[in-house]
């Protein structure tokens, strides 16, 4: 292993955090390079395998998890694994960047225990559990079931933000960049 970092981003899902960690990964100077989870969940819109997700049936999954292959997985909901292997950790920091992760708030509080030298937490806050319905709602990729299970799961995650370095507000998506840049850009700089 080298000096390379671990920045996790955590949110209930709908909370923005994905745009957030995308917008991040523009910016080269950061040398952010994104963790690629592994999930049996099915393949949403326009979503690829070996970008957004590596994309395993269970039985898949489950001989990974069998072989020890995982630095950390979870049944993030009922017969949907998600996890990350180690051999996304080792790729990315081979290739001299730092990993940066869409997790969620158990997967991402997971890694800050394993390195806990070398891992910012960051949790990015909805404005509110309403407020985060609406945005599920507008994304239109979902049923109605499957939105109240991820607004059950948010107000559990909620709960936990506390646990992380950082609770990131997310009112306003372009001050909520900015304020993500400047937390990641200064974090690496401390850790150099
Ligand atoms: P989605 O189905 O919306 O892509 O993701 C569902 C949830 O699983 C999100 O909160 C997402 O951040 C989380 N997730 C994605 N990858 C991983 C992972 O590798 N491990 C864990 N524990 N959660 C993940």
């Amino acid at each position: 292993m080298n000096n390379g970092k671990l920045i996790v981003f955590s949110a209930p899902s709908g909370s923005g955090k994905t745009t957030i960690v995308k917008h991040l990964l523009e910016q080269k100077e950061l040398h952010l390079d994104f963790s690629i989870s592994a999930t049996s969940r099915e393949k949403r819109g326009d979503e690829a395998h070996g970008k957004d997700y590596y994309f395993l049936s269970a039985a898949e999954f489950q001989a990974k998890i069998a072989a020890n292959e995982f630095v950390e997985y979870e049944e993030v909901y009922k017969d949907n694994y998600y996890g990350t292997l180690k051999t996304e950790l080792e790729r990315i920091w081979a290739l001299g960047k730092h990993v940066i992760f869409d997790i969620d708030v158990i997967g991402g509080l997971n890694i800050k225990k394993q390195f806990p030298n070398k891992t910012l937490a960051v949790f990015v806050s909805p404005p509110s559990v309403e407020e985060l319905e609406r945005r599920l709602r507008f994304r239109q990729t979902e049923t109605d079931e499957k939105i109240q299970m991820r607004l059950a799961k948010a107000e559990r995650e909620i709960a936990e933000s506390n646990k992380f370095d950082v609770i990131l507000k997310n009112y306003d998506l372009e001050i909520a960049k900015n304020d993500a840049y400047t937390l990641v850009h200064d974090y690496l700089k401390m850790v150099e």
